[in-house]
């Protein structure tokens, strides 16, 4: 049994658990006590823990900075874990093109979402409005993967079948 072993052991639960409710309890205790403990988002006081969250004034996800405002400490507030859910709303990069170009370099196999009104074509590469695409119920996001030109150039280059 190793050191953390023995520490879960006796907590009754792992280690990194149990430090995680603690270092909670802490930052809920002290924001109670600087009277920090009013939720950003609507402005009430907070007064369950369990309700209690860290939350990023400016959502950091989907920006040029993530990680920079993810840890800015000017960029952190507290709320209600409900608030704070409900303004977790997706919003799409100010400059997409740039943005989905970054994100194809790290990883080629991510799924590709378009600006509202696009749709993205996995053969021409490109970000199209959507009225240039077929719809397709089955589809996620309700349009076909490929755009009207691109199914028909692999239609017309598609040998007729042997009858
Ligand atoms: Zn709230
Ligand atoms: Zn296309």
């Amino acid at each position: 049994m190793d050191c953390n072993e023995k520490k879960s052991f006796e907590l009754k639960m792992s280690y990194g658990k149990a430090c995680n409710i603690l270092r909670k309890n802490i930052l809920f205790n002290l924001a109670k006590k600087l009277k920090l403990n009013i939720c950003y988002r609507c402005g009430k006081k907070i007064v369950d823990i369990n309700k209690f969250s860290i939350d990023h004034k400016k959502s950091w996800q989907n920006t040029t900075q993530p990680i920079k405002l993810f840890f800015d400490f000017n960029n952190i507030a507290f709320s209600h874990l409900k608030c704070n859910i409900a303004n977790t709303t997706y919003k799409y990069p100010s400059n997409p093109e740039k943005f989905f170009a970054k994100t194809r370099k790290h990883s080629a196999s991510l799924r590709i979402i378009s600006p509202k009104g696009y749709n993205w074509c996995f053969s021409c590469k490109k970000h199209l409005l959507v009225s240039e695409f077929h719809k397709n119920k089955s589809n996620i996001y309700g349009f076909q993967r490929q755009c009207i030109i691109c199914r028909k150039k692999r239609r017309l280059s598609t040998p007729a079948p042997i009858v």
